[in-house]
């Protein structure tokens, strides 16, 4: 496992420390010269030592450069982020999922290998797992380290119903992430198993929690708040504190990616954000989102069309960003809209709210027709 990846990001050369949430820029000329030691061979040099001591007090001085320092190529494709929805199988049963059929499917363990070389090839540096439940998924283990070991920086999103378990603290301590996001379900255990529809729930959260501050993890909670739980929105910003992790508060629910409406009813109608006018993003131009069969899609949102990484390969991606400016585009229910420059959604998240038939006032400007 390289201790530093040295790593093309859109227009900078970037070294990061894996596990770490800082990185270091550097200059075009020195990115070509550890490119160079890569390949001909050579320790690494006493710039970059010196800099990774003051950063992460790290001692490199003297040490082949390639037993500690991957130096990823630049890709032609562009892609630097990547999310990555290992499965869709998940130990809880939330009302505001928005994932509707939780199937535990996906491709094979090789197929995995494969789709993070692809990923690796097409420039990818942070890579988010996700679920479903990434961490109840039987390859996890090997997609993680792999991922790490092909120079990615890994971020983990999870419910953290497995924390608590010994060989997953064990491979999270020893190949730490750069980020592990919690989602918080309630402050209490009749609210959090309720609203997971799990017994024993919190009671395993909570130990995982403390097992992960134990041995320092980077992690963030997610606080989602909906009708069953919001009564402990205090609580659970306090939970977050009392561990020490940043939290985010999530209220706002999203139709299924099917366009189902099935995770409306569960918002907190009291609690809903009003959300800044959408500037434009870059899903499907710098990201991408790869569902449990290697069909990648510009979003987690956005999901059709896909293109199947495992029948047209890297080349594939190519089509991306065309599909991306398509979707983009205010069509269907938006189309010919006066107020799309101040529309808070985007049009493929529009879409799906229509799709659903959901009430206006949760994302559109203009008012329900009677
Ligand atoms: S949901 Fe919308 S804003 Fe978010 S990444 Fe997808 S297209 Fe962009
Ligand atoms: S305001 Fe409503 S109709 Fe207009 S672009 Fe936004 S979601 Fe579409």
């Amino acid at each position: 496992m390289p201790r530093l990846i040295v790593a093309p990001f859109l227009d900078d050369r970037l070294v990061l420390n894996p596990g770490s949430g800082s990185g270091l820029k550097i200059p075009p000329l020195k990115y070509a010269e550890l490119q160079h030691l890569t390949t001909h061979g050579g320790t690494v040099p006493a710039w970059l030592s010196a800099v990774v001591e003051q950063q992460w007090s790290l001692d490199l001085a003297g040490r082949t450069l390639t037993d500690v320092v991957l130096v990823r190529k630049e890709s032609p494709y562009g892609y630097v982020r990547a999310s990555y929805e290992i499965n869709k199988g998940c130990d809880y049963d939330c009302p505001h999922c928005y994932l509707g059929q939780k199937k535990f499917e996906g491709i094979t363990a090789r197929q995995k290998l494969r789709l993070l070389e692809i990923m690796r090839d097409a420039g990818v540096v942070w890579l988010q797992i996700t679920g479903g439940e990434p961490l109840i998924d039987r390859h996890f283990p090997l997609v993680y380290q792999r991922a790490q070991e092909l120079g990615m920086m890994v971020a983990v999103s999870s419910n953290g119903s497995q924390l608590h378990k010994p060989a997953i603290l064990d491979l999270l301590a020893r190949h730490r992430p750069y980020r592990l996001t919690l989602s918080v379900y309630g402050a209490t255990a009749d609210t959090y198993d309720g609203f997971t529809r799990n017994r024993g729930a919190f009671d395993r959260f909570t130990r995982g929690l403390a097992a992960a501050q134990a041995i320092g993890l980077p992690v963030r909670l997610n606080i989602i708040v909906g009708e069953h739980n919001a009564h402990e929105i205090e609580d659970m910003k306090a939970l977050a504190d009392r561990h020490g992790f940043p939290h985010q508060v999530y209220t706002n629910m999203s139709p299924t990616i099917d366009g189902g409406a099935e995770p409306l009813p569960s918002q907190a109608e009291d609690y809903l954000r009003k959300r800044s006018p959408f500037t434009g993003c870059n899903a499907g131009h710098t990201f991408f989102h790869a569902d449990p069969f290697a069909k990648v899609s510009i979003c987690k949102v956005g999901r059709d069309p896909q293109i199947d990484l495992m029948t047209e390969g890297i080349e594939g991606l190519r089509r991306l960003g065309g599909i991306a400016d398509s979707l983009q585009l205010r069509t269907g229910g938006c189309s010919g809209c006066q107020l799309s420059g101040t529309c808070w959604t985007c049009r493929p998240l529009a879409k799906l709210y229509q799709e659903a038939k959901a009430p206006r006032k949760t994302y559109c400007q203009h008012p329900d027709e009677r």
